[in-house]
């Protein structure tokens, strides 16, 4: 049997797990301008394509499929002011 090369995956910066098929970034609200914004999840039907998070997860940071929460435009080209990102668990 062949051996099987380990599959790697891109690390994101920001929640500091692999982007895994079907993970989430657990990073979920950035600052955006001065305030804090509730990340927008991935809204398809399946895995992104991108960062691989599942449906219904968070994006992790950078991803060019992930909406900005403040204008809805893609996060990474829009022009708000993003500086942090935190985790935030008390609802
Ligand atoms: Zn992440
Ligand atoms: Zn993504
Ligand atoms: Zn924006």
């Amino acid at each position: 049997m062949a051996k099987k090369k380990k599959e790697t995956y891109a690390i994101c910066r920001d929640c500091g797990t692999e982007m895994v098929p079907n993970g989430a970034c657990t990073m979920n609200e950035i600052k955006i301008n001065g305030r804090w914004y509730k990340r927008r999840s991935n809204g398809y039907n399946g895995e992104c394509g991108d960062c691989n998070v599942g449906d219904g997860k968070l994006h992790h940071m950078g991803c060019d499929m992930e909406d900005c929460p403040r204008c809805g435009c893609q996060l990474i080209s829009c022009c708000c002011d993003k500086t942090h990102l935190r985790k935030q668990t008390k609802v």
